[in-house]
């Protein structure tokens, strides 16, 4: 699979504050791209250098395996903040504006954008009466036009209600499958479970770990597991595995193992000849939350 985007050592400072350190890594086509982390990581930073907002301090990225130009960049669409748009004007009068302004596609472009985010019904309303989630899907319908084969995304679910962000997952998953590429950056981790099929994990601008989700996701075995003595649990527990710990919210043991070597017969039989019955136990996929705070919790 080619890459659409290249990283390599980026590195941004403002002032003292350095923002990212060395990024590196490729966004491959047709992926639906998760750039994660916790507030001030680097994400936005990392957005604006790819769209030439902000420039790089050191390091360099290409679009295509190409260096950068006016054309490639029409290849790019890109929401890093939401557009003002008109409150009295219609969905398809604002995308005139946005398309006059932008020089990005045709007007004849602008049914074809609406259907692709599920407003065409809708686009005679004035953008005053639409829920947030039909303005956000609006702004995605603005950076759809010039039909570019990128799409960049800012936070797309940020303030939504459930219903909202269920409908922006439902439409990303829709452009991945229409054969876009998209790169989103976001902190919320469960929606990005969902709907990515890569991602790169940044901490205050390092980047952690990168790759397909489910590399990311079981390159270890997690067993749970749960006795009424969780102390003595552990200890057994521990003579098999490095990383044995104790949840006492949920009344388990959590014991990782290297990915393929945890077989749950072998757990069950040492625990029974040590004398422990376990009231619990299960053959867990590591979640991308679990991994993401462990990754953001210990110091790179
Ligand atoms: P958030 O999720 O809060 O938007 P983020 O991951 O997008 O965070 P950035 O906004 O890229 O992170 O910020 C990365 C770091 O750079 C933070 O420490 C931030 O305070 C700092 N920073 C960002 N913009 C500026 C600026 N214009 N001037 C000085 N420091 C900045």
């Amino acid at each position: 699979m080619s890459s659409v985007l290249s990283l390599q050592n980026i590195t941004k400072y403002y002032g003292q504050v350095r923002a990212l350190n060395n990024v590196s890594f490729d966004v491959p086509e047709g992926s639906v791209f998760g750039i994660l982390g916790p507030n001030g990581s680097g994400k936005t930073t990392l957005l604006s250098i790819i769209l030439d907002v902000l420039k790089a301090n050191a390091g360099t990225f290409s679009w295509f395996g190409q260096p950068n130009s006016p054309e490639l960049r029409k290849k790019i669409g890109s929401l890093l903040e939401t557009p003002n748009f008109y409150h009295y004007l219609s969905a398809t009068d604002n995308l005139k504006i946005t398309q006059a302004i932008s020089g990005r596609g045709a007007t004849s472009d602008i049914d074809d954008v609406l259907k692709k985010v599920n407003l065409y019904e809708r686009r005679k309303s004035s953008f005053k009466t639409y829920s947030l989630g039909m303005k956000q899907r609006l702004a995605i319908a603005a950076a759809l036009l010039g039909a570019p084969q990128v799409l960049v995304l800012d936070e797309p679910t940020n303030g939504l209600d459930p219903v909202g962000i269920a409908e922006i997952r439902h439409l990303i998953v829709n452009l991945k499958n229409q054969g876009h590429t998209v790169i989103m950056a976001s902190h919320l981790l469960d929606e990005v479970e969902k709907v990515c099929t890569h991602v790169a994990i940044l901490k205050t601008g390092n980047l952690l770990t990168t790759g397909n989700v489910e590399e990311v996701l079981t390159d270890e075995d997690v067993v749970e597991a749960g006795a009424s003595d969780l102390e003595l649990l552990s200890g057994i527990l521990q003579q098999i595995s490095k990383n044995v710990t104790i949840n006492h919210e949920s009344n388990t043991v959590f014991a990782a193992f290297p990915k393929g070597t945890a077989h749950l017969d072998e757990i069950n039989s040492l625990c029974f000849h040590k004398g422990i019955v376990l009231n619990h136990l299960l053959l867990k996929k590591k979640r991308l939350e679990t991994k993401f705070f462990e990754l953001t919790n210990n110091e790179t």
